[in-house]
């Protein structure tokens, strides 16, 4: 049985809705998050990604907003109801960051960031921890225990691709990791297309595959002009796109 992680009083992860998360890699100001936000409203999307600190692996590449990032996405949050997921980098902005968001995403490149872990592991909000890169499932599993030992149960893991010879997608989505985690663990577990390929093109096919595969759910990017984004453009929908996807994912869902 999957742990059903609770996100408000009727929005689980692990329960039986499979959730579909999106939004841009980085939030970039605030007209683009009210764009998302109006139209996420009228697609029904209930939790909103988007990155205010951003682990990028150039220094002169665009870092995020910081805390300004998280008020954008606050702001957010109390017009429209949406629940926030946003990546925090350093264990110091772990408390500062509680008021403002509703899942705490641990990326792939601090999956072993153990102060970090054991930091999001005292507080009482759900953990979505993206698998590294280059980890094994026992690693991945034994960073859900650096947040687990310190009290919090309420971990959701995230396939987020890893580094294989495989040169046609940026990473390869090992979706095995699916019923791997399952059998392991009771965390609900959710595929990041994004990441996993890199492209544009495979977000679809790879969100049926997580789908039919038995993941508890996906967490997209989309940004309103993917070929303007500040971060991660090559592999963001657009609205259009995401509005299109929504509709197979409905349409496969309900065959189920
Ligand atoms: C992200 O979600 O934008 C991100 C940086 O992801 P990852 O940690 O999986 O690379
Ligand atoms: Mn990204």
């Amino acid at each position: 049985m999957t742990r059903k992680i609770k996100i408000d009083d009727d929005l689980y992860i692990g329960a039986d809705e499979f959730i579909v998360i999106a939004g841009p890699c980085a939030v970039e100001s605030q007209d683009q998050m009210d764009l998302i936000g109006r139209e996420f409203h009228k697609l029904g999307v209930k939790i909103i990604r988007g990155g205010a600190f951003k682990p990028r692996t150039n220094p002169q590449s665009f870092q995020g907003l910081g805390f300004e990032g998280l008020r954008i996405l606050k702001a957010l949050k109390d017009a429209y109801g949406f629940k926030i997921v946003s990546e925090i980098l350093d264990p110091r902005d772990v408390e500062e960051a509680y008021d403002y968001i509703d899942i705490y995403q641990i990326g792939s490149r601090n999956m072993q960031n153990y102060s970090l872990l054991r930091e999001v592991g005292r507080q009482d909000k759900p953990v979505l921890l993206k698998r590294g890169m280059n980890a094994t499932y026992d690693e991945w599993l034994n960073a859900s225990d650096y947040i687990s030992i310190e009290g919090n149960n309420n971990i959701i893991l995230c396939e987020r691709g890893i580094r294989t010879f495989n040169d046609y997608t940026r990473n390869t989505l090992n979706l095995m990791s699916v019923p791997i985690m399952k059998s392991k663990t009771d965390y609900p577990i959710i595929a990041d297309p994004s990441h996993g390929t890199g492209r544009r093109d495979l977000i679809l096919p790879a969100s049926k595959a997580a789908l039919a595969i038995g993941a508890d759910g996906l967490i997209i990017e989309v940004h309103p002009e993917p070929e303007k984004a500040l971060s991660d453009g090559n592999q963001s929908l657009n609205i259009d796109e995401f509005k299109g996807l929504l509709k197979e994912i409905n349409g496969l869902k309900s065959e189920k």
